[in-house]
Order: structure tokens, then C-alpha cells, then sequence
């Protein structure tokens, strides 16, 4: 009898996620006898559907929108310390001793700004945003060091997520001070994901001796286009995506993950969605 290992990602929507065609490449490039596949889970059936893999022998999975935060809910999945402390799951584990949660968000972001060659180490860091994507990244960097300040529509959310790390919470309206200040400014908001949505700033604030990093990987921002225009380094967040699932793909296979493999195929899947192709 063949046992493939099946591995797979949970969310509501989820056509559109790329992380089959990065995940299978690598997967294919590792020689694993296995395949990813992408599931609609609706959040109240997270739970019957975790337990579903989890019987049929499933051997990882990752959870996106609106999954993250709702996994923690779930008495028999384990986070680890991190997971604990970001208060959402991006991966999980099927093992022996039973189902395992972890986050790979920050540390894709992290490893995505050392790529690169932006330190964050005693630099001041401005991240729009206190979603799931912007709780991770926060607590990331500012185990790294960072001195971070955090800027949100909902400004309660803001704080809530500055007092956990640390850091202090603004509102977006405090923007044409903040971003002039900071060395880096991370977009952690879903504005930009969508051709026409309005700026969250204005690029006269954005300046060549900064990084400007916008986590939205599907096209390339206004913001990003500003901080062209700017000078600044600008970061998209493609490589983001590729190192989160590669250390997902670790935690998983315990093998080295494919990076240059898993760039390579979420470039072609985008190239060929903006091509009308995919
Ligand atoms: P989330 O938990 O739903 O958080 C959304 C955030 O966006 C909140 O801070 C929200 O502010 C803000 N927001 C939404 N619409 C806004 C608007 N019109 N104006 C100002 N702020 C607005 O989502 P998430 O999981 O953190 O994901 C956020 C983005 O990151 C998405 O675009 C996602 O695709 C991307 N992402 C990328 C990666 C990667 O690997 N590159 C990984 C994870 C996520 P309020 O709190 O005020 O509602």
C-alpha cells in the first residue's frame, strides 16, 4: 500500500491562496511522497475539520483567515510558546503525541527583511496594522530588538497589541508624524491588496534613508510605488510568504526547505493570475 502524506491549508476564502503551487514545488523538489492541497473551512467547522485531518492521517496543515486566532479556542491543539504569546496559529502538526500549533508569520517576515539586508536591531519601526499578520511581525521584532510603534484604524486594537509588546499604539490619523520618524514602516494592513484602494499615506513622508515593507504579496502597492519614487528599499511580501511555509514545510518534514523553489513558483502562480492564466 502507498502512503502519501497529505498536507493542506484551512481558510475562508481560500481560491486564491498560492500556497498549493509553493508548497507542491517544494514538496516535489525534496523527493516527498506527498501533496498540498487548499480546503474551504468555514471558522465554525475548524474544529470538526481539524479533527477530520487529523483522523484520516494527515501530516500538516496551515490555517489562514479568519482560522488563526479561532485554533486557539481548541482544547486538544497545543501551541507552542510563541503561538501562545502571538495568540494565533499559522501552522499545524499531526504527530503521535497529538496536534501541535505554531506561527511562522514573524519569523517569515523577519528572515524577509534580513534578505533584504534591513536591520531592525535598536531601529524604529512603525507597523500599520493590529491584525493576526501585525501581531506576529510585532512581537517578532521586538523580540529582535526593534523599537516599534503601532498605528491601526481601530486605535483600541492598536494599544491593546502595543501594551503586549511593549511598544506604544497610535491612530491612523497620527501617520504624517509617524512615518517621517521611523527607519522602517511595515504595512500589516490589507489596504493595497486591491487595485484603487485609497493611500494610507502620503508618499511625500517616505524618504530614501528608510525601508518601507508591505506584507500584501498579490500586486505591487501604492505604497511600494511610492517608496520607489522615494528612494526608499522597498519590500514586497512575496518573500514573506516563501519563508513562512518553508519553515512550515520544516516543522513538517524536519527537512531543509527549498526557498529558491518556493520564490520561484509563487512568481510563476502570480505572473500567471495577472496573465488572466491562473
Ligand atoms: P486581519 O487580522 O484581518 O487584520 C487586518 C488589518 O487591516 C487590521 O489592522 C485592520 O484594521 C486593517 N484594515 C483593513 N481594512 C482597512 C482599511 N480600509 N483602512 C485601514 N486599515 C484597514 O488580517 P491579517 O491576517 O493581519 O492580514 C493582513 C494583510 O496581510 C492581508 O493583506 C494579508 O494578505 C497579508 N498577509 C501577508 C502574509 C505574507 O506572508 N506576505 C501573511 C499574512 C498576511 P482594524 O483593526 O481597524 O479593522
Amino acid at each position: 500500500m502507498i502512503i502519501m502524506k497529505i498536507f493542506g491549508i484551512f481558510g475562508d476564502p481560500i481560491e486564491h491562496s498560492l500556497s498549493p503551487a509553493m508548497q507542491n514545488a517544494a514538496l516535489r523538489a525534496l523527493g516527498e511522497d506527498g501533496c498540498y492541497h487548499a480546503f474551504r473551512v468555514l471558522q465554525k467547522d475548524l474544529e470538526t475539520a481539524l479533527c477530520g485531518a487529523a483522523a484520516m492521517g494527515f501530516s500538516g496543515l496551515n490555517l489562514t483567515i479568519p482560522l488563526k486566532e479561532k485554533a486557539m479556542e481548541l482544547d486538544f491543539l497545543r501551541p507552542d510558546p510563541l503561538a501562545q504569546a502571538i495568540g494565533a496559529v499559522n501552522t499545524v502538526a499531526f504527530g503521535p503525541q497529538g496536534v501541535d500549533g505554531y506561527n511562522t508569520d514573524g519569523w517569515g517576515a523577519l528572515l524577509a527583511l534580513q534578505d533584504a539586508g534591513v536591520e531592525v536591531r535598536g531601529k524604529n519601526v512603525l507597523i500599520i496594522g493590529a491584525g493576526g499578520a501585525a501581531r506576529a511581525i510585532a512581537y517578532t521584532l521586538a523580540q529582535e530588538g526593534a523599537g516599534i510603534s503601532i498605528a491601526n484604524r481601530n486605535e483600541k486594537k492598536a494599544n491593546e497589541l502595543a501594551g503586549l509588546v511593549g511598544a506604544k499604539g497610535f491612530s491612523l490619523l497620527e501617520l504624517d508624524r509617524l512615518v517621517p520618524q521611523a527607519d522602517t514602516v511595515i504595512n500589516c494592513t490589507s489596504v493595497g491588496m486591491r487595485a484603487g484602494d485609497p493611500r494610507l499615506l502620503e508618499g511625500r513622508l517616505l524618504s530614501s534613508r528608510q525601508a518601507v515593507f508591505d506584507i500584501v504579496y498579490n500586486r505591487e502597492t501604492e505604497l511600494l510605488q511610492d517608496a520607489r519614487g522615494a528612494g526608499a528599499v522597498a519590500l514586497d511580501g512575496v518573500m514573506m510568504l516563501v519563508y513562512q511555509g518553508a519553515k512550515a514545510l520544516e516543522i513538517w518534514t524536519g527537512k531543509n526547505a527549498p526557498a529558491d523553489v518556493m520564490e520561484r513558483a509563487v512568481r510563476e502562480a502570480l505572473a500567471a493570475r495577472r496573465a488572466g492564466r491562473g
